[in-house]
């Protein structure tokens, strides 16, 4: 299966660690060209790119996608170095920190909304000559996927209410960009993930965390890599050439349409 992943181009933003580095990870173990991104390089980066070069190709771009400049930068330099972009991944995103609606002002309302939805958008916007060229060279199609939250659906947990309506944002945005880049042979497509086992979650302690996995079906937290596959199913073109506009749901029955 994704046998047609290798020598794709994928952007994955927010690729450090976490979901995004599980992700790019299994796109370089199919022979995939995979663009890590993150504010700065972590102090396993050589380690991580050597990896990933045994199977694919890997290159680190620093940026941080908070600012439109450097989403536009990001895209530039992943072109300039791998020749065009047939798979973006829209993963950068965080909580940056809890605030009931009471502590909410301009500076964290601007951080969340920054690094969840100006990342996603400019990203997608600056990405999109390239991705249509791409989907005309390879007569398939090209792909964008972004990395949603169970938040979206039930409207975030203490303090996360702008992050859960930051992701609500983009699952509206992607129904646009499907009724009107279609024609250009683009696909959108969202993961949505449940509690995932990551930094994200390095605030909670045995207790919170048992709690919080008692409201799972599957009793557990998931893990990046069990997230990981769902990307590789809406990039490939043989598996989801006909998929575009949906929401897959990875979060162990925690929530349910
Ligand atoms: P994580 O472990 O905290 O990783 C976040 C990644 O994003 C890091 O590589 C980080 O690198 C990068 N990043 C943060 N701010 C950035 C910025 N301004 N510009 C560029 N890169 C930036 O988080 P994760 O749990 O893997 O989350 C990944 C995605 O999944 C996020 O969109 C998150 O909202 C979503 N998600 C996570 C969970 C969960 O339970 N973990 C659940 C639902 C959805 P730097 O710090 O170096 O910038």
């Amino acid at each position: 299966m994704f046998k047609d992943l290798k020598g794709k181009r994928v952007l994955i933003t927010g690729s450090t660690q976490g979901i995004g580095l599980a992700v790019a990870k299994a796109f370089a173990a199919l022979g995939a060209k995979v663009g890590l991104n993150g504010r700065q390089a972590p102090a396993d980066l050589p380690d991580t790119l050597a990896g990933m070069r045994q199977t694919g190709e890997a290159e680190f771009f620093a940026a941080d996608l908070g600012k439109t400049s450097e989403c536009e930068r990001l895209i530039h330099e992943f072109v300039a170095r791998f020749g065009g972009v047939d798979v973006l991944i829209n993963n950068a995103g965080a909580l940056v920190a809890r605030k009931p609606l009471e502590q909410i002002d301009d500076a964290f309302y601007n951080a969340v909304c920054d690094v969840n939805m100006r990342s996603a958008l400019m990203c997608t916007r600056f990405a999109l000559p390239h991705l249509r060229a791409a989907a005309l060279d390879s007569g398939e199609t090209a792909a964008v996927i972004s990395t949603s939250s169970i938040a979206a659906h039930l409207g975030g947990g203490p303090g996360a209410g702008l992050y859960g309506a930051a992701k609500a944002w983009l699952n509206a945005e992607n129904k646009n960009w499907v009724s009107y880049h279609t024609q250009d042979r683009i696909r959108f497509n969202i993961v949505s993930p449940g509690v995932v086992d990551t930094a994200f979650h390095a605030d909670k302690g045995p207790e919170a965390r048992a709690s919080l996995s008692a409201t799972i079906p599957m009793g557990r937290f998931g893990t990046p890599e069990e997230i990981a596959p769902a990307y590789l199913f809406f990039a490939s073109h043989a598996c989801s050439g006909y998929i575009t506009g949906q929401i897959l749901d990875v979060n162990g029955g925690q929530y349910m349409h």
